[in-house]
């Protein structure tokens, strides 16, 4: 009786398993006819210093122009590719799509760093630095200096000294490193450390809170301080109020980007962005509502 009972039990749990992974099949399935489509799409978002008003680079933010459901956020649909055979083919596209759009600029007369997000099963994959390198070769009017990638260290990097090497090498030849959301994961210390890199991202969850938030402001302080003892930059991602840009500035952090700057946007409308973009009035301007 038990047994038969047990015997159910796991045949009806198989077929929810069988259901869930043909799901995932089509889905995985319908993320690559998309990306053969050319539905997939790079947002900028830009970067600014908050005191002088400079537009100093943008970060791609990639976007699914969805045929029935409009534009998607990487929230619906990278977690389905992660693992996948479609993660690097995806990375691979967005690097490329990002060299366009940083020769497009250039020819506009916007010579800008743009950041692009880099998978960490994408920055492990063996000769990783070899096909950044070679994707640069054949894009002559996209320069090593103006490519930034930014990694997080949230995601586990199980050979820190091979992906240290990789990034040495891509450094030589003048691209930039940031490391994204910087606070976050379990090693940042230790990723600091290990890694050659060029900037550290605050990321967005402290510096939302920091204002009211005393343990936030704290972290937000030490990784200003961080990024002084290492010698690197620092810029504060998700900088939503004029309030939080005020205190950044007076804690020592110039360069944000967030909603109050800009949300990301095409790059037609971000050229026009940058064109028509001003500080606002002393940053100050904001009263509270
Ligand atoms: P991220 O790299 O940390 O990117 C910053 C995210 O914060 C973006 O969300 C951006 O739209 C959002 N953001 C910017 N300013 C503000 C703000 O003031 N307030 C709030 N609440 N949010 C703000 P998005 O575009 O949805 O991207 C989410 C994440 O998806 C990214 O986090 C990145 O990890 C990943 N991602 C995006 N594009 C790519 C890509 O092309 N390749 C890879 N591998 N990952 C990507
Ligand atoms: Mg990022
Ligand atoms: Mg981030
Ligand atoms: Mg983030």
């Amino acid at each position: 009786q038990a047994k038969q009972n047990g015997r159910n039990r796991f045949h009806g749990f198989d077929a929810i398993l069988a259901r869930s992974q043909r799901e995932q099949h089509i889905q995985i399935q319908r993320l690559g006819q998309a990306l053969e489509h050319g539905e997939f799409t790079l947002y900028l978002q830009p970067q600014v210093d908050m005191d002088s008003g400079a537009v100093v680079g943008a970060e791609c933010l990639v976007r699914w122009r969805h045929p029935q459901e409009g534009v998607l956020a990487p929230g619906a649909f990278l977690p389905a590719l992660e693992g996948t055979e479609l993660e690097i083919p995806f990375g691979e596209w967005v690097f490329a799509e990002a060299l366009r759009c940083i020769a497009t600029l250039r020819r506009q007369g916007l010579a800008l760093p743009l950041g692009i997000n880099i998978a960490a099963r994408h920055l492990q994959q063996p000769g990783f630095a070899r096909w950044i390198l070679g994707c640069l070769d054949s894009h002559p009017d996209a320069p090593a200096a103006l490519v930034k990638l930014e990694i997080t260290e949230s995601a586990a990097l199980y050979d820190v000294e091979h992906v240290a090497a990789e990034l040495a090498q891509l450094r030589a030849q003048g691209i930039t490193v940031a490391l994204d959301d910087f606070g976050t994961g379990y090693s940042s210390l230790t990723y600091l450390r290990r890694l050659p890199m060029d900037t550290l991202k605050i990321d967005q969850s402290f510096v939302r809170d920091m204002l009211v938030d005393p343990g936030d402001l704290a972290i937000v302080q030490g990784v200003i301080g961080l990024a002084r003892s290492f010698g690197l930059g620092v810029i504060a991602e998700g900088v939503e109020t004029a309030q939080q840009g005020q205190r950044l500035q007076q804690l020592g952090c110039p360069l944000a980007q967030g909603y109050y700057i800009a949300r990301p946007m095409p790059l037609e409308d971000f050229v026009h962005w940058v064109a028509h973009w001003k500080l606002p009035a002393g940053w100050q301007a904001e009263t509270p509502t």
